[in-house]
C-alpha cells in the first residue's frame, strides 16, 4: 500500500523484512501465510543474497546416512562446537526442528542429491558426531534461494530490490518502520510497519582477507544497536581455516569445508600432515589415529557403508583448523603464498568433479589450478559473525519492541564458534520463526500512526551530508585502513594491549568517517553507498574490539595470547553491547542456566 505523504514516498505493511537471504525470504513466506501484508527489501537484487553462495550444505539430524542420528546429538555437537556459550534453547529449538525445514525445502521443489536408496543425501563436515549435512553438490546455497525466492513471490510478498535501508523508525516505546534509499536514483523511501524483522546477514568486509560479499558492513547489527536494542557475543567472528590464498585478486575467496568433508588432506610446505598435532586433548578420541584409519573412513563415505573407522583430523572445529594453518604460516611452513596445501587430488577425478563442481571451476578458472591433479593452496578467511542481535529463542523478538532478528544478523546460536552447516539451517529455523512472531505481533498491535517526518527529515540530512563538504576523507581510502587495523590487531589472535591500540584507532576513523566527502549525485554512487556502510562497519568493528578486551579468556573463535586458557567465570557469561547516550556500552551477563535434561545430553 502507498500512502500520500507531503514529501517522501511511504509504503504500508504489517511486516517489513529487511533483507532478502535465506533468513529474510523465510521469515517473510510465514509472516504471508499469517495473513499479513509483507514487504521485503534487499540492496541487491532478489536472489543474490549471500546465501546464494553457500556450498557446503545445511545440518539438519535427518538420520539418512547414520541411522543412529538425533537431535539430541546435533544439539550437543552445536554446544560443544559452541564451546557451551550458546542460547542453548535456540540450539534445542534448531536441532529439532532443522530436519523439518528441510523436508519442507524440499516439498517446496528443492532438489537435494541424493542417497542410493532415493533419500537425501548427508556429508559430514567439522565438528559434526554423524554425516549430517544436506547438500547440492557444492551449490547448497543456490537451490535453496531458488525455491525460497519462488515460494516468496507465488505468497504475494511485496518485493523492494535494490533498496537500501538506513534507518529503523521509532517511538518511544517501538519500532515503527524504516527509511532508507533506491540505489537506483538515490530518492529516499520511507516504511511504516507494525513489526520489523532484520535479516541482514553478518559483518566481514571490516577484514581484509574475506569471504564475505560487498553487502556485508553489519547494517542489520547497527541499525539494532542504534536503535537502542541489545548486542551479544560480538567478540566472536569466526575465520573459515580454507580460503584462497593465490592470486592475490581472489585472497579470501572461501574453499569450502565440503573438501575436508569429503576427504581433503592438509599437509605444509614439508609434506606433514600438520592436524595429528592440533586436535584439542579432550576430543582426540573422536578422531582416526592413523593416516590408514582417517583413509578407510574416506573409502566408507565414498561406498555410503558404515565403518568403525573415525574421521580425520581435518575435521577438528574450524577455529581449531584456522589456528592450526595460521600457526604452521606463523612458524615458517607454510606454502610461497602465505598458505597451506589442501589436497582432495587423490581421489579419483570424476568424483571430485561431481562432488565439487564448483571448487574445480574456481581453481581452474581463477588460480589456473587443477584440483583433480595437484593440492590448492589455502589460508583462513574471515567467514562468519556469531555475535548479533540478542534475541529470544522463541520468537526471535529482540529486546526492543517491534523489532525481530533472524539468520547471520542475530546472536546467541552458535555461541563461541558456529558448526559447518549451522547457518543453513539456523536461518531456516528462526527465520520461519521470527516470521510467525511478528505477524502474531502485528496482528494484535494498534496502529503505528503517521510516519513521523521529522524523524525522516534529520535521516535524510545525515545521508546528504557528505556531497555538501567542500573537502574531505576518501571513502575508500578510510574502507582500506579499517581493514588494516581489524586484519592485523582484532584477528584470529588477540591480546589486550593489540585490542586497545585497536580501540584507539578505531576512535581515529570514526572522526575521519565524520569528514567524508563524496561526488557525483546519489543515483548507483557507489562512494555515496559506501559512506552509510563504513558508519555501520565502525560500530561493528568497535563491538567486536571492545567485547575481545572484555573476555580475558580464550573460547571458540575468540583465542587472546595473553589470555590462554579457558576461563569458568567467563563460561557462565555472554557479553553484551548496547547504546547509553553516545557511548558504547559492554557488559557481561550471565547465560541463561541450561536444564538438567539437556546438560545430560552433553556430559554422557
Ligand atoms: C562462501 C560462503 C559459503 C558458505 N557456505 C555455507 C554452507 O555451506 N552452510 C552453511 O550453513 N553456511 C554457509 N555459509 C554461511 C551462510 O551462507 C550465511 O551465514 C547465510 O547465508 C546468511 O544468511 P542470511 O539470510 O542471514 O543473510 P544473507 O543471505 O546475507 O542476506 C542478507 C540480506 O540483507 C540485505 N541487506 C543487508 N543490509 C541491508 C540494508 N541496509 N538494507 C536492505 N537490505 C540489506 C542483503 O541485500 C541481503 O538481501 C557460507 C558463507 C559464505 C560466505
Amino acid at each position: 500500500m502507498t500512502q500520500a505523504s507531503p514529501r517522501y514516498e511511504t509504503r504500508v505493511h504489517d511486516v517489513l523484512v529487511i533483507g532478502a537471504g535465506g533468513a529474510g525470504l523465510r521469515a517473510a513466506i510465514e509472516a504471508a501465510a499469517a495473513g499479513s501484508s509483507v514487504g521485503l527489501v534487499g540492496k541487491s537484487l532478489l536472489g543474490k543474497a549471500h546465501t546464494v553462495m553457500a556450498e557446503g550444505g545445511v545440518a539438519a539430524a535427518l538420520a539418512n546416512v547414520a541411522e543412529d542420528d538425533s537431535w539430541q546429538t546435533h544439539f550437543r555437537d552445536t554446544m560443544v562446537g559452541g564451546k557451551m556459550l550458546n542460547n542453548w534453547r535456540m540450539a534445542q529449538l534448531h536441532a529439532q526442528e532443522a530436519p523439518d525445514r528441510v523436508r519442507e525445502l524440499e516439498r517446496w521443489g528443492a532438489v537435494f542429491d541424493r542417497t542410493r536408496d532415493g533419500r537425501i543425501l548427508q556429508r559430514p563436515f567439522g565438528g559434526h558426531t554423524y554425516p549430517r549435512l544436506a547438500h547440492v553438490g557444492d551449490r547448497t546455497g543456490l537451490e535453496m534461494i531458488r525455491t525460497l525466492q519462488d515460494r516468496t513471490v507465488q505468497s504475494g510478498v511485496t518485493v523492494y530490490m535494490e533498496c537500501t535501508t538506513t534507518h529503523l523508525l521509532t517511538d518511544d516505546d517501538r519500532v515503527t518502520g524504516a527509511f532508507g534509499y533506491w540505489r537506483q536514483t538515490g530518492d529516499p523511501i520511507a516504511f511504516s510497519a507494525k513489526a520489523v524483522i532484520l535479516a541482514t546477514g553478518g559483518i566481514g568486509r571490516s577484514w581484509q582477507v574475506t569471504s564475505n560479499s560487498w553487502e556485508y558492513s553489519g547494517d542489520g547489527h547497527a541499525l539494532a544497536y542504534r536503535a537502542g536494542a541489545e548486542l551479544i557475543d560480538m567478540e566472536f567472528v569466526q575465520f573459515h581455516p580454507t580460503g584462497m590464498v593465490w592470486p592475490p585478486g581472489v585472497r579470501g575467496l572461501l574453499v569450502t569445508e565440503a573438501v575436508r568433508g569429503e576427504g581433503g588432506i592438509l599437509r605444509n610446505r614439508d609434506e606433514d600432515r600438520f592436524m595429528w598435532k592440533y586436535l584439542p586433548d579432550d576430543r582426540r578420541h573422536e578422531y582416526a589415529e592413523t593416516d590408514e584409519e582417517a583413509s578407510r573412513w574416506v573409502e566408507a563415505l565414498r561406498e555410503g557403508r558404515a565403518t568403525d573407522a573415525r574421521q580425520p583430523p581435518e575435521l577438528s572445529t574450524r577455529d581449531n583448523v584456522s589456528r592450526a594453518i595460521y600457526t604452521e604460516v606463523r612458524e615458517g611452513r607454510g606454502s610461497a603464498h602465505g598458505g597451506v596445501f589442501l589436497d582432495i587430488s587423490y581421489l579419483p577425478a570424476d568424483l571430485v568433479r561431481r562432488k565439487l563442481p564448483s571448487m574445480y571451476d574456481q581453481f581452474k578458472e581463477l588460480a589456473a589450478v587443477d584440483i583433480t591433479a595437484g593440492p590448492m593452496e589455502v589460508g583462513p578467511t574471515c567467514h562468519y559473525m556469531m555475535g548479533g542481535v540478542r534475541v529470544n529463542a522463541d520468537t526471535a523478538a529482540s529486546t526492543r519492541v517491534g523489532l525481530y532478528a533472524a539468520g547471520e544478523v542475530a546472536g546467541g546460536m552458535h555461541g563461541a564458534n558456529r558448526l559447518g552447516g549451522n547457518s543453513l539451517s539456523d536461518l531456516l529455523v528462526f527465520g520461519r520463526r521470527a516470521g510467525a512472531a511478528a505477524a502474531a505481533f502485528a496482528a494484535e498491535a494498534p496502529p503505528v500512526g503517521d510516519v513521523d517526518q521529522e524523524q525522516l527529515r534529520r535521516a535524510e540530512e545525515e545521508l546528504a551530508a557528505p556531497f555538501d563538504r567542500p573537502g574531505g576523507e576518501d571513502p575508500y581510502r578510510l574502507h582500506a585502513d579499517l581493514q588494516a587495523v581489524m586484519q592485523s590487531l582484532v584477528g584470529i589472535f588477540r591480546t589486550g594491549s593489540d585490542l586497545e591500540v585497536a580501540l584507539e584507532r578505531l576512535a581515529g576513523l570514526r572522526a575521519r568517517w565524520a569528514q567524508v566527502r563524496v561526488v557525483g549525485s546519489p543515483a548507483y554512487n557507489p562512494g555515496w553507498n559506501l559512506y552509510f556502510e563504513l558508519q555501520n562497519m565502525l560500530v561493528c568493528s568497535e563491538a567486536v574490539a571492545r567485547s575481545a578486551l572484555q573476555r580475558t579468556e580464550s573460547r571458540g573463535a575468540h583465542a587472546r595470547l595473553d589470555h590462554p586458557g579457558l576461563d569458568p567465570e567467563w563460561g557462565k557469561r555472554n557479553s553484551t553491547v548496547s547504546l547509553d547516550g553516545e557511548a558504547m556500552r559492554v557488559i557481561a551477563k550471565p547465560l541463561p542456566e541450561l536444564p538438567d535434561e539437556l546438560r545430560r545430553l552433553i556430559t554422557t
